[in-house]
């Protein structure tokens, strides 16, 4: 895990179409017992190096019921995004999607790498139609998570859209946030 790591970090492979130029974000350890596939990193993020470090990455640990300490556990927690490196802007503003390379070039090498993952959680619809594909629309994906699990989570990005987003779906808040927070337990919870 350490040397592809390392390879992802040197990672130049779309250079050309990253305004900010190539800075691969991800957090990796082979230990880790949940991976989080986001979707890419924002300008803070590509300035600081570190992801989540902002007010969606507050909102997502909120979610998830952990602390900065544990969700910044590399053996605990790891990042993989579906796109590793800041994509740039849509002409009409928000950020452009994640590149599509990174993903079928990186998951495929590092996901096997992981020893014992526990739970994948797949946030936001980028990763949620890699991962899972396009059968089913995206609220009722979430609302329907019990038929991924054990192995994947689906969520939506941890924007301020989503909070309208979750006042229109009260079962958010109400269902699947304690749920998630019990999976996440789950996958952390020392083994026997
Ligand atoms: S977005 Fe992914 S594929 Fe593109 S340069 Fe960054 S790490 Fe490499």
């Amino acid at each position: 895990m350490e040397q592809a790591a390392a390879a992802a970090s040197a990672c130049t492979l779309c250079a050309p179409h990253l305004p900010l130029g190539p800075r691969p974000i991800h957090q990796l350890h082979a230990k880790a017992r949940i991976v989080i596939t986001s979707q890419a990193p924002g300008t803070k993020a590509h300035l600081s190096g570190i992801p989540f470090e902002d007010a969606s990455g507050e909102r997502l640990r909120d979610w998830l019921g952990l602390d900065r300490d544990r969700f910044y556990d590399p053996t605990q927690v790891a990042i993989l995004p579906m796109g590793m490196c800041y994509p740039g802007h849509l002409p009409r503003g928000g950020d452009a999607p994640p590149r599509p390379e990174c993903a079928p070039t990186w998951h495929p090498r590092i996901l096997p790498l992981f020893a014992r993952p526990r739970l994948r959680l797949l946030v936001g619809a980028h990763a949620i139609r890699f991962v899972l594909g396009r059968g089913m629309p995206f609220a009722e994906r979430i609302r329907r998570y019990a038929e991924t699990l054990p192995d994947h989570f689906p969520l939506p990005h941890p924007s301020w859209r989503t909070l309208v987003w979750a006042k229109r779906n009260p079962w958010f808040d109400a269902e699947v946030i304690p749920a998630l927070r019990q999976e996440v337990a789950r996958a952390l919870a020392p083994t026997g």
